[in-house]
Parts: C-alpha cells; structure tokens; sequence
C-alpha cells in the first residue's frame, strides 16, 4: 500500500490521497467501499475521482463523491457525510489530502449520533489528527487577542510551492533571524516546468520532484496542514482542522486549481486513448509515450482561455514534439492542430514572429478562439466552442489520434471564497508592490494573485 491507512474505528479509515492501485489493496484487505472528500484538481499529482472510482468498480467497491473545501464544512456536509456512512457498505475508507478533511467529517457525524467529543478527540488525536477546534474542544477565537500559547510568527507562507519556497529563501538571506512559518501539507514540492520535457522524453519524470522537508529553509518551520480558511481582520489563518495560526505578515502563494471538470468527458479518458497532458506529474511520460509512439495521423495540442500557469506550455508541447517527429523522419506523414481559444499566438506580441516561424517550419494548422468544450476519447473525437462574426457560438468538431490538454484554470477554492479575493476569485493585490489592496499586511505571490505576469 502507498498510502498510510489509519484505522478510525472497526468499520472506518481514513487516509491521504490514495492511487487506484491503493483501491485494490484496500479490496484485499476487506474495504467494502470509498468516501472521496477531496474536489477534483487540487494539486498537479492528483487522480480525478473518476479514476478512482474505476478501479473501485473493478474491485467491486462502491464510491460516494462528497468534495469539501477545507476548513468550511456545512451542516449540510456533515449530514451528507452521514447519510453516505450509513448507506454504504462495511467497511468504509474515506480519504482527502490529507486524510484530515475525513477524519474531521466522521467525527461531526459520530458528533451528531451522541458520541462524546473528547472520546472522539483522544481517537484521532491517536491517529495523529489535531481535532480539538473542528470538535470545539478549544473554542474557536473569535477576540483579536490570541489565546495564549497559539501558534504566531513574524511572517506566515501558505503554500511551498516556487512562490512560497524562494520567498522565505529571499528574506531570510536579508534577515537571518526572522521567524517565519511556511503551511503546505505536500509531501512533495514539484519541478513543473520539468514536465513541459519529461513529455518530450528529455528530463526523467524522478527528476523533477523533491520532497518539501528538503527544500524548506533552514530555521524555516514547516506546517504541514492545509489552510481552509483567512481572517484577515484578526491576522490569522484557519487550518483545516480549525486550529489558528497567527501571524504578522501573511504571503499567500498556494498556486492555482485545475480544473479537469471544465471540460466534458475530460477526466473520463484522461491518460487513455491518446488523450494526455503535461499539466499533471503523472501524465507528462504519457506524453512522450503518445509521441514517440505516433508515426502518422493527426495530433491535436490545446490551449483554454488565460489565466493558465505558463502560458507557453501548451505550445511547447506541440514544438518539442513536432522536433520530435521531425528527427524521426514522420513530420510529412503528421497533421498539426492547435486549437487555441485566444485570439493571438501569444500574449506578448514580441514573441510572435518567431513562434510563427516554428507553426510554419512545423506545418501546423492553427485555429483562434476555439475553445475545448468536449472529449470523447473511445471515438478520439473533441469539440471546440467557437464565436462566429454574429456573435452566436457553434460547435466545431475533429478527430485526433493524440491530444495534448491544457486544463482551464481557476483560483483555489478556499481563496475565491476569503476576503482576500477579487471578484474573479484570485488574491487582489497591487501589480507593482505584490501587497493585497485591502490589507496591508498581506501579499500575494505566483499563481494565485492577480498581477499580470
Ligand atoms: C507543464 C508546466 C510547465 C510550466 N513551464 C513553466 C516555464 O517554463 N516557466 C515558468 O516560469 N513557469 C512554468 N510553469 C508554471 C510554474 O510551475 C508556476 O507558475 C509556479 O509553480 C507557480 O508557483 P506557486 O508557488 O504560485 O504555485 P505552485 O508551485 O503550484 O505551489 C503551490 C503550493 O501551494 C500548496 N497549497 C495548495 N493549497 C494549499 C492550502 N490549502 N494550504 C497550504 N498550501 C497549499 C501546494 O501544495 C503547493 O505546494 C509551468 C507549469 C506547468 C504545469
């Protein structure tokens, strides 16, 4: 087994986010069926639901999809959550990022049956899960003052991702005695750029990932939760089991949301059929598999509406595998397709001529303001949104023997829905001083703020 299984109670366990191969060890070992609390698209390393959910049908498992957004359970939620624990059958395994999403619901529901929080407490507490606020055990504050004995630092980081990691790097190269705190409960900080050439066979796909603990730092403390939730008025973040961390200064850098359900069919074929897409760690060797294996046929490389995380990277995929088939002696028997939904090349009209260059060396064929709407990877058919010049939109269909996919993007959940965010969802700061509008002691950093790159 992968992943760490902590046995809740004789018919229920949780864990962080299991593989499909985790389902059929967990088949072996009795599990009846699967809770998934963990929306879709939270981090680059992450099997959608469906893939799960696949491999739990093979294993004659069933599976409940009930996503939460950390730290921000509804009531509704919880009765969800209950409703699906008592309907499914025995035993349970329920699981999230980090487990602590599952846990925490369990323990509502045990809540709501009469079972006595402490007695609830001392079990995940065992399990090594920090339920005392979700449970209000600790009450959750509400004063600015900060209770005795919580968590404070000079400077808070959520997210140790490029932003968060070279930004506690910086300033305590400048100041070597700050206290800073970096929040991010990945295990593993990705090299992203590096799938861009692990899907062209360049870059092996071990060397683009480290563990967290070795780049955090030295004196950086590493708290490994995820935050559910902001409070600016207060300086404080919410974990989310609900515990507070407080802070002086706050940088938000946790990164940007893919958003696979943005397009119909998607998750359902993705990595098979020839659908693929550097934009996830496990995928990028599917990629090169897709083009070392094409000889002829037709390839299709897309590109959603901005905002993405590097905007050149769906077209790299394209250039480095038409190099590719261009090396192999195939580009003639190849058709190129990149559908783009912009309406320009790129977005900084410098860099046009010379791309151009590459589309013509390349033979592609491009086509503006086409947006994926559509996969259906048993028939290898995708369909494309398209404004006419009377302002209707129309369907525009093709086929392909590979497709590479740029997911659409978004802001983090637990960000759209703070008061850090502008309307679109993203951290609203200065373009200049990367400091929030509202705020001023808060910054936003990398994917999830909303300055021009
Ligand atoms: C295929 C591909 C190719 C790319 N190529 C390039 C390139 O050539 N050049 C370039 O400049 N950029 C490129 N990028 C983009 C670049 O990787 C990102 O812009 C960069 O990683 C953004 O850094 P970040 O810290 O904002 O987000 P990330 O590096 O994504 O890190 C976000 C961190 O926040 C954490 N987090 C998420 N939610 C929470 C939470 N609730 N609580 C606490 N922590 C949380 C995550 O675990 C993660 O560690 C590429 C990206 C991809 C996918």
């Amino acid at each position: 087994m992968q992943t760490e299984i902590k046995q809740v109670s004789g018919d229920f366990s949780v864990s962080a986010q299991i593989t499909e191969a985790d389902v059929h060890e967990l088949a072996s070992l009795g599990v009846k069926s699967l809770i998934c609390n963990r929306p879709d698209g939270e981090a680059a390393d992450q099997p959608n639901v469906s893939e799960i959910e696949s491999a739990a049908v093979q294993a004659g498992m069933a599976l409940a999809y009930l996503p939460v957004v950390s730290g921000n359970f509804s009531g509704a939620d919880i009765a969800d959550f209950l409703a699906a624990w008592q309907r499914l059958p025995k035993p349970t395994h329920a699981y999230c990022r980090t487990g602590t999403r599952s846990i925490t619901l369990w323990s509502l529901a045990q809540l709501r049956q009469g079972r006595q929080p402490q007695e609830l407490l001392a079990t995940a507490g065992k399990l090594g899960y920090d339920l005392s606020s979700a449970l209000g055990v600790t009450p959750t504050p509400t004063a600015h003052e900060r209770p005795p004995g919580a968590a404070h630092y000079d400077i808070l980081i959520v997210g140790a991702g490029a932003a968060g990691i070279s930004v506690a790097s910086s300033l305590l190269g400048r100041v070597r005695d700050l206290d800073i705190a970096i929040i991010d409960p990945a295990e593993v900080h990705y090299y992203q750029p590096g799938w861009t050439l692990v899907g062209a066979g360049i870059f092996k796909q071990c060397d683009t990932v480290k563990t967290t603990a070795s780049l955090i730092p030295d004196g950086v403390h590493w708290i490994k939760a995820a935050v559910g939730g902001f409070d600016p008025e207060h300086n404080r973040v919410t974990l989310e089991d609900s515990r507070p961390v407080y802070y002086e200064r706050l940088i938000v850098a946790p990164g940007i949301k893919l958003n696979w359900h943005g397009v119909e069919g998607l998750v359902e074929t993705l990595g098979h059929n020839g659908v693929t897409s550097n934009y996830r760690f496990d995928l990028a060797p599917y990629t090169w598999k897709l083009v070392r294996n094409l000889r002829k046929g037709r390839a299709v490389f897309t590109q959603p509406p901005m905002p993405i995380k590097c905007a050149g990277a769906p077209q790299k995929a394209l250039y480095l595998s038409a190099d590719h088939w261009q090396r192999s002696g195939v580009l003639g028997n190849i058709d190129i397709a990149f559908f783009n939904a912009g309406e320009v090349l790129f977005g900084v009209k410098e860099y046009v001529p010379a791309l151009n260059e590459y589309i013509k060396r390349y033979g592609a064929n491009i086509s503006f303001g086409h947006r994926l709407v559509k996969i259906d990877g048993d028939n290898r058919r995708a369909w494309f949104e398209k404004n006419t010049e009377n302002g209707e939109k129309t369907l525009v269909e093709t086929e392909f023997d590979m497709i590479h996919v740029c997911p659409p993007q978004c802001a983090p959940d637990f960000v759209r829905e703070s008061a850090l965010a502008d309307e679109a969802g993203w951290v609203d700061v200065d373009q200049n001083t990367l400091r929030h509008k509202s705020f001023a002691n808060i910054w936003g950093l990398g994917d999830a703020m909303n300055a021009p790159n």
